[in-house]
């Protein structure tokens, strides 16, 4: 039988996971090829002081700033089949998470198939069936030398916090002191003493205030979301969104008040962007904070080999990559077959409006949450694989819980997976 060859476009933790599992399915896949634009594994965890663009000229990619420790314990965090080191605490520093990153990757003897991608060219078979598309990779190291190499199918893992959202502000250009966004965020000291407006409270803008207080900035926490109900530290104050920046560079927000800032900085969140897919070649719709169509969140109905691992969002990120990629395996092993394409883009049409008639705003289509388990369940039984263990439900919503009313401690804490059922605290 023919190996089918699979490519994995990032060496993130949602690309490792892929080239884990393609590894491990010897008899019908030959080893994946990793295209990987850094020169290390882990994404998002590998810090990078620098802001801006690296020296060939691409944009920095990781938003880490100096000083997160993660929100999730590393008991909830971690692929279920892969625990972290059990001497650390449960939140770690994100250099603990790169590290443990780097060890996935050499446990299961990722590295030498790491590679960077330019292109990415679905190459339809003649009589147009889907299931014969290859797809045409065209990549370049850092010395600019280009090769082209043909796959079966292809899993998309490069990203979704990398490219910053900028909400358009009337008069922007009046405001006359800092504006920055968290993408490009390192670390509190800079700001001291400074009075500081941050846009955003989810959870970068409120880990980012915390962090600002500590150093003596005054911060004002702006914000869509219902008024923050727990105990915020002293020298953070609430307000409604900055709307506009008046003639005199001071800014107006939604309840009508004004006033001046140093720094402005955008907890806006950050936008889809695939500079290396032909969206509209393959029939889909990249928007900022949506792409569409995309069955089960995975596959453009068009093309059923191409597979984006990562894109929703409020989930818990390595557990949700462990169940869609073994979903997806098991789609190219042929023991899941899929819908025809009418039917896969009829379920998501339907989908989305259903979301959007339950009020939940076009942006948020994404966000999952409370449906994430319900998601990844369906998916571990329609591809034939265990599904999350129910602990890692119940410790990610008692640390949400925690965060929600302790958001400065709940880091403090420390747990201990007791069986695949149950959780404890130990201090
Ligand atoms: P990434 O980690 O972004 O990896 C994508 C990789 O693709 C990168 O290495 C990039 O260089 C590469 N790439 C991009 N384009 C190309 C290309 N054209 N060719 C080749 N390679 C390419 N999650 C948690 O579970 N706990 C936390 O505490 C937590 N805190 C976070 C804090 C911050 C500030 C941010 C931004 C995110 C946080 N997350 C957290 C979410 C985090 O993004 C996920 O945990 C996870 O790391 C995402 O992995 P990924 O592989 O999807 O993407």
């Amino acid at each position: 039988m023919m190996l089918k060859r699979v490519a994995v476009i990032g060496a993130g933790a949602a690309g490792l996971c892929a080239a884990r599992h393609i590894l491990s399915r010897v008899n019908r896949f030959a080893p994946p090829v990793v295209y990987e634009l850094t020169d290390k594994v882990g994404g998002t965890w590998c810090y990078d002081e620098r802001v801006g663009t690296y020296p060939n000229g691409r944009p920095i990619h990781s938003s880490m700033y100096r000083d997160l420790r993660t929100n999730l314990p590393k008991e909830v965090m971690m692929f279920p089949d892969f625990p972290f080191d059990s001497s650390l605490n449960s939140f770690l520093p994100h250099h603990e998470v790169q590290r443990y990153l780097e060890s996935y990757c050499q446990s299961h003897a990722i590295g030498p198939h790491i590679r960077a991608v330019d292109s990415v060219r679905p190459v339809v078979s003649a009589d147009g069936e889907q299931s014969r598309t290859t797809w045409q990779m065209t990549s370049s190291d850092w010395s600019g030398r280009q090769e082209t190499e043909t796959f079966d199918a292809v899993f998309v893992c490069s990203g979704h916090y990398s490219h910053p959202h900028i909400p358009s502000i009337p008069g922007i250009d009046n405001f006359k002191g800092e504006v920055l966004h968290s993408h490009s965020y390192r670390y509190a000291e800079p700001y001291a003493g400074q009075t500081v407006v941050v846009l955003g409270a989810k959870a970068s803008g409120l880990d980012i205030s915390i962090e600002l207080v500590k150093v003596g900035a005054k911060v004002t926490l702006s914000h869509r979301l219902p008024r923050i109900t727990f105990p915020l530290p002293e020298g953070i104050q609430q307000s409604s969104p900055v709307v506009a920046v008046e003639d005199d560079g001071r800014l107006r927000f939604q309840d009508g008040s004004v006033s001046s800032a140093d720094v402005l900085l955008l907890c806006t969140g950050y936008n889809f962007r695939y500079p290396f897919l032909d969206g509209r070649q393959l029939g889909l719709e990249i928007q900022d904070h949506v792409m569409t169509p995309l069955y089960r969140f995975l596959t453009p109905p068009a093309f059923p080999s191409l597979f984006f691992i990562g894109i929703c969002k409020m989930v818990c990120p390595f557990p949700n990559f462990n169940v869609q990629v073994q979903f997806c395996m098991a789609v190219l092993d042929g023991s899941v077959t899929l819908p025809s394409r009418g039917e896969m883009e009829q379920e998501v049409r339907r989908e989305l409006q259903e979301k959007l008639s339950r009020g939940v705003e076009h942006r948020h289509l994404h966000m999952m949450q409370l449906e994430q388990w319900d998601y990844c369940s369906s998916l571990a039984s329609s591809g034939g694989f265990a599904p999350l263990p129910p602990v890692t439900r119940s410790l990610y919503e008692e640390v949400w819980r925690q965060r929600g009313v302790h958001p400065q401690k709940y880091r403090e804490r420390n747990y201990r997976l007791v069986s695949d059922a149950r959780w404890e605290e130990l201090n």
